[in-house]
C-alpha cells in the first residue's frame, strides 16, 4: 500500500476567462521514508503539484488517494482534517508568525498535546533538535532566514505528520545555510515522506532518494536514486474513524487550544493589544453613557401618579365630594380594616424642592426635592437618630448629599420647609436616581408641616388689628403672606417685627388688644380637581411683645421680609379649621398594595370613591401600551447605539485585522482548525475587554464611594451594570464576528487556492 497516490491528476486555473494548465495527467505514488526532489522550470507546475498534495488547492481531474482512500469527494472540513493529520508544509518565505516567539510558533503545532508541561517539554526538545535552543524566547521577526526555516522545520516535526512538503525551502537562503537546512530536513524525516521542490538540485543531490522532473505541468522523468528503506508499521489504525468520545474530547481540546491561542495572540502584539484595550475602554464608556441616557430617558416616560405611590395607600373621597369628618374616617378605617389613616394627606403628594438648606460653600440656599412622611423607620446605617419632637426631622437622601449633611454626624442640622424651621436629627443615604428622598416627621410634626403647606399653597394673608380698649379705635396692619411659623415662638404669643407697628404700639397711651386675621382663598385640589374659592377668616386675640424678639434664625428671616412670627399651633388651628370644611379626601393605609386592592370594594360599598395609589397612573390602557412602546423603543435605541459603536470600533481596529491576516493563513496552512482560530480571536477580544471591564468597576466604585461624584454620574442599578456588561459582550462579539468573516472570507479561499504558497 502506498502512502500517497496521484492518478491522472489535473489542475486547471481559470482566471479572467483564461484557462492555464497548472498540472496535467500526473501519475505518481509515494511512500514513507522517501526523500523526493522535484525540479523544473519556473511556471512548470511544481508549486501546483505540492498544493494539490497538501490539500490547499483543489484538483479537477483524476484522483488523489491517501492510504488508498479517494479524496475527490472531500469538502473543506475533510480537507482540513486531512491537512491536520497528514501534512506539514514548509514554504520558501518561512511562514512563521513573526509576533510569536520560536517557542510559541512550535507550540502552535503541538496543540494535540493536552498537558501543557508535556507540550512545552516536547517543543523545547524539537527546538533543540533543530539547533535553536538559544533562541527559544526570540520573536519570529528577530530571527535570520535560516533560523526561521529551522523554526518551521521544528514546527513541521511537531505535527508529526507522515508527509512533509517543502516548496523551495532554501530559496531565500545562502548556499551554506541551505545545505544545513536540507541536511536537517533529511535527518529529521527519515521515517516520513519528504517532498522538496527546488531550483537547485545540487543542494539535495546527496540526500534525495528520488528525483522527479516536471515540465509544462506533466512529469518528465522520475528516477529512484538510492534504495529506499520503507519503515515498518503502517498508519492504518491511525485512520480509524474517530468515535463520539473522541469528538467530544476534540471539542474540549479545541476550546482549550483556542483560549491558549487567544492569550498568545494578545500578548504577542503588545502595541496592538494596548490599542485594542483603549478602543474597548472608549466603547465601554460609550455604553455606560448610552445606558445612563436610556435610563434617564426612560424616566422621562415615568408613570405620573396622581397621588404619591405609597405601598398600601388608598385615597378616598365621598361620592358627593363633601369633606370627610374625623368620625367618618375612623369608622371607615374600622370597617375596611385599615392599619392607619391620615385625614389631611396633601403633604404626601407634594413633589417639589421642599427642603431648604444653606450651602456654606456656595453661600446660597439650596432646595432638595423630598417627599414628606412620618414615623418611618429606615433600619440600620443611619447617621444620628430619629426625631422625637415636632420640629425635628429625619432625612432620607441620595448619597450626593452626604457632604452636605455629614457622614458620621450631622453637619447641617438646620433646614427649613416653607418657612418652618426644622432641626435634622438623623440622615440615611441611598444610591438611587429614580426614587425621591424623604423627610420624616413625627406625627405631630407632620401635622404642623401639613398646616404650613396648606396655608402657603392656598394664598393666605395675615392682617393685624390693634384695638384701643377704651375708644374702640382700630388700627389695621396688613402683612400679606409675610408671616412665619416658628417653634421658637412661645405658644399663645405673637411677635411682630415690623418697626412701624412697634412704633405705633409704643406710642399709644390706651390699653390695647390685638386681633390676628388669616384670610385664605382656597381652591380644591383634591380628587375631583375642581376649583372653588373659599374665603376664610380666623381671628386670634393675644399678647403682643414689643420688647423681645424670638430666636428666629436669619436664614428664613433674611430671605424675605417677614413681619409676623406665630407658634405652629396657631397655624394648625387655622389650617385644620379650613380643611375640616373643604378638604374632601383622606388616605387609608393597608399592609401593602395587594391588601389595599382587596379593601377597595368594601370602601366603595360604603359609598366612597376609593383608588389605590398604585393604580392612579395606569388606569388608561393606552398609557400602558405607550409605556411598553417607549421602553421597547429605548431598548432598540440602546442596541442600535451599541451596534453603531461596534461598527465604529471595528473601523478603528481594521489595522489590527490586517496585521493578523497572514498569521491566520499560516495557522490554517498548518492545519490548525478554523474553530480554534475562531475561539482564539474571541478570547483575544475578551482579554482586551478586561481593562474596559475594570474601568466600569472603577467608575462604579467611584460613584458608590464618592458622594459628590453622584452629582455628575448617575447611580445605576445592578441590572443596569449587567446591561453594560452585556453590551460590552455584544460589542466584542459583533466586532470579532465581523473580523472573522472578513478573514475567512478572504484568506481561506486564498490559502485553499494556493495563495498561501504564492
Ligand atoms: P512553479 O511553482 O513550477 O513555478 P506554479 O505551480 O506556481 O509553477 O504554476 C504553474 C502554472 O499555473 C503557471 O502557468 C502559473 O501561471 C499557473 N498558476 C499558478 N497559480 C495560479 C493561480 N492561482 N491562478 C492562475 N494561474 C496560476
Ligand atoms: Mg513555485
Amino acid at each position: 500500500m502506498a502512502l500517497l497516490t496521484l492518478k491522472d491528476i489535473g489542475k486547471i486555473y481559470v482566471s479572467e476567462g483564461n484557462a492555464t494548465v497548472g498540472i496535467r495527467g500526473v501519475n505518481l505514488s509515494f511512500d514513507k521514508g522517501e526523500f523526493v526532489a522535484i525540479t523544473g522550470k519556473s511556471g512548470s507546475g511544481k508549486s501546483t503539484l505540492l498544493n494539490v498534495i497538501s490539500g490547499m488547492d483543489s484538483y479537477e481531474e483524476g484522483e488523489l488517494y491517501i492510504e488508498d482512500q479517494p479524496t475527490s469527494h472531500y469538502l473543506q472540513p475533510e480537507w482540513e482534517e486531512y491537512r491536520k493529520k497528514y501534512i506539514s508544509f514548509i514554504f520558501q518565505d518561512y511562514n512563521i508568525i513573526d509576533s510569536f516567539t520560536v517557542l510559541q510558533n512550535v507550540e502552535l503545532a503541538l496543540m494535540n498535546i493536552d498537558d501543557k508541561k508535556v507540550r512545552r517539554a516536547r517543543a523545547l526538545e524539537l527546538i533543540d533538535r533543530v539547533g535553536l535552543s538559544p533562541f527559544v524566547k526570540q520573536k519570529g521577526s528577530k530571527l535570520s532566514g535560516g533560523q526561521k526555516q529551522r523554526t518551521v522545520i521544528a514546527r513541521a516535526l511537531a505535527k508529526d505528520s507522515p508527509i512533509i512538503l517543502a516548496d523551495e525551502p532554501t530559496g531565500n537562503l545562502d548556499s551554506a545555510t541551505s545545505k544545513e537546512i536540507i541536511e536537517l530536513l533529511r535527518e529529521v524525516s527519515k521515517d516520513k515522506l519528504l517532498i522538496v521542490v527546488t531550483h537547485n538540485f545540487e543542494q539535495v543531490e546527496d540526500y534525495a532518494t528520488r528525483h522527479i522532473r516536471i515540465f509544462d505541468g506533466a512529469v518528465e522523468s522520475d528516477h529512484v536514486m538510492k534504495h529506499t528503506e520503507t519503515p515498518s508499521g503502517d498508519g492504518k489504525e491511525q485512520s480509524a474513524k474517530t468515535d463520539k468520545k473522541d469528538k467530544k474530547k476534540e471539542k474540549i481540546r479545541n476550546i482549550k487550544n483556542g483560549i491558549t491561542l487567544g492569550r498568545t495572540i494578545f500578548t504577542s502584539k503588545p502595541k496592538l493589544s494596548v490599542f485594542l484595550c483603549f478602543l474597548m475602554i472608549i466603547g465601554t464608556l460609550g455604553i455606560f453613557m448610552i445606558t445612563t441616557f436610556c435610563g434617564d430617558a426612560t424616566d422621562m416616560f415615568d408613570k405620573h401618579y396622581m397621588f404619591s405611590h405609597i405601598d398600601g395607600r388608598v385615597v378616598v373621597v365621598k361620592q358627593n365630594g363633601e369633606a370627610i369628618t374625623d368620625a367618618e374616617l375612623s369608622a371607615l378605617a374600622e370597617k375596611s380594616g385599615a392599619k392607619s389613616t391620615i385625614h389631611y394627606d396633601l403633604l404626601l403628594d407634594e413633589s417639589y424642592g421642599s427642603v431648604q438648606y444653606y450651602d456654606e460653600s456656595k453661600r446660597e440656599y439650596e432646595n432638595i426635592d423630598v417627599q414628606c412622611a412620618y414615623n418611618e423607620n429606615f433600619g440600620d446605617g443611619i447617621v444620628g437618630s430619629y426625631p422625637t419632637e415636632a420640629n425635628e426631622v429625619f432625612l432620607y437622601l441620595p448619597i450626593a448629599y452626604q457632604p452636605v449633611f455629614g457622614k458620621d454626624s450631622i453637619i447641617t442640622d438646620k433646614i427649613s420647609f416653607k418657612s418652618l424651621q426644622l432641626k435634622v436629627t438623623g440622615v440615611k443615604y441611598y444610591y438611587d436616581n429614580n426614587i425621591r428622598g424623604k423627610m420624616v416627621f413625627t406625627e405631630e410634626g407632620f401635622r404642623v408641616a401639613t398646616a404650613v403647606d396648606y396655608l402657603s399653597n392656598n394664598y393666605t394673608t395675615l392682617s393685624v388689628a390693634v384695638i384701643s380698649k377704651d375708644s374702640g379705635y382700630t388700627m389695621h396692619f396688613d402683612y400679606g403672606n409675610y408671616f412665619i411659623t416658628s417653634f421658637n415662638v412661645e405658644n399663645g404669643k405673637i411677635y411682630i417685627f415690623d418697626e412701624s407697628f412697634r412704633e405705633y404700639v409704643r406710642t399709644q397711651e390706651e390699653e390695647l388688644s390685638i386681633q390676628l386675621s388669616f384670610n385664605t382663598s382656597k381652591y380644591k385640589d383634591d380628587y375631583y380637581g375642581g376649583y372653588t374659592t373659599v374665603d376664610f377668616l380666623k381671628t386670634f386675640t393675644g399678647d403682643i411683645l414689643t420688647d423681645t424678639y424670638p430666636d428666629v434664625s436669619s436664614e428664613t428671616n433674611g430671605m424675605y421680609v417677614k413681619n409676623v412670627a406665630v407658634h405652629p399651633s396657631v397655624i394648625v388651628e387655622v389650617a385644620e379649621d379650613i380643611m375640616k370644611q373643604c378638604y374632601s379626601q383622606a388616605s387609608l393605609f393597608f399592609e401593602n398594595d395587594k391588601a389595599a386592592h382587596n379593601a377597595i370594594s368594601a370602601l366603595r360599598d360604603e359609598g366612597y370613591v376609593a383608588v389605590t395609589s398604585d393604580t392612579t397612573c395606569s388606569q388608561d390602557p393606552l398609557d400602558a401600551i405607550l409605556t411598553i412602546i417607549q421602553s421597547l423603543f429605548m431598548g432598540i435605541l440602546w442596541i442600535l447605539a451599541i451596534l453603531f459603536l461596534a461598527f465604529f470600533i471595528n473601523l478603528c481596529s481594521s489595522r489590527v485585522l490586517g496585521a493578523f491576516k497572514s498569521d491566520m493563513a499560516i495557522m490554517r496552512s498548518m492545519g490548525i482548525p478554523v474553530k480554534v482560530v475562531r475561539i482564539g480571536m474571541y478570547v483575544r477580544m475578551l482579554i482586551s475587554l478586561v481593562p474596559a471591564f475594570i474601568t466600569v468597576i472603577a467608575v462604579a466604585i467611584l460613584i458608590f464611594t464618592t458622594p459628590t461624584f453622584n452629582k455628575f454620574f448617575v447611580y445605576l442599578y445592578p441590572w443596569q451594570y449587567a446591561v453594560i456588561f452585556v453590551g460590552m459582550i455584544i460589542l466584542t462579539a459583533r466586532i470579532t464576528h465581523k473580523q472573522i468573516r472578513k478573514l475567512f472570507g478572504e484568506s481561506v479561499k486564498k490559502s485553499l487556492k494556493g495563495g498561501a504558497a504564492e
